[in-house]
């Protein structure tokens, strides 16, 4: 093969690694080395770091009601939507079947917040217009130096948790100051 198309394959190689083959946002694995890269280079006299976990709300009975095929034209209007909604700073990752991470590097919690409150709200206007779709719920902590990648993990799982149990379709942020017995 020509280097010219050698070169063109490696590059497709390495966009296929890190992307989802369903969606197109970045998987787990991009994600995992992403945040790697941004705790461990983290300046708190500089940086923000705002993690927040997703997942759509009761999707199982979505696929049970109008099939997989359904389920799967929400999960990439997910994404062909929120990336019309972030800006370059922020990355979109899919962590799980209808699970999926956003990572804010350099914002502010308040402009976190009505980014995520944005897409919360596109995903209800679309739920309530289209029975195939639903809304989601979000769990947002705010990075603080000395968080491992898992505990950043864990307290933002919970949050989600939490929104799940409050009755979904909302988001829920994470109390500051973190204490590590949390975790
Ligand atoms: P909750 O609000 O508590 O999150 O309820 P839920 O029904 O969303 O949660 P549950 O974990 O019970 O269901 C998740 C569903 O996501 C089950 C599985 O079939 C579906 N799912 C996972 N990956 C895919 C996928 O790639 N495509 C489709 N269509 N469905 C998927
Ligand atoms: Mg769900
Ligand atoms: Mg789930």
């Amino acid at each position: 093969m020509r280097t010219a198309e050698l070169t063109l394959l490696n590059k497709t190689l390495s966009e296929i690694s890190i992307r989802d083959s369903l969606t197109n946002a970045y998987n787990r694995l991009y994600f995992e080395r992403y945040m790697e890269e941004k705790i461990s280079n983290f300046n708190p006299d500089k940086d923000t770091l705002h993690l927040c976990m997703f997942d759509l709300d009761l999707f199982k009975k979505i696929n049970d009601t109008f099939g997989h095929g359904a389920g799967d034209e929400q999960l990439k209007f997910v994404v062909q939507t929120i990336n019309t909604i972030i800006d370059n700073n922020t990355i979109l990752a899919r962590v799980g079947g209808e699970e999926f991470i956003l990572v804010f590097s350099s914002h502010e919690t308040t402009s976190v917040l009505n980014t995520l409150e944005s897409i919360r709200k596109t995903f209800e206007d679309d739920a309530r217009h289209n029975p195939c779709r639903t809304t989601a719920s979000f769990g947002l902590v705010r990075y603080e130096k000395g968080m491992s990648q898992k505990q950043l993990l864990k307290k933002a799982d919970v949050c989600l948790y939490n929104a799940k149990e409050t009755g979904r379709n909302k988001i829920v942020m994470a109390d500051t100051p973190f204490n590590p017995l949390d975790c």
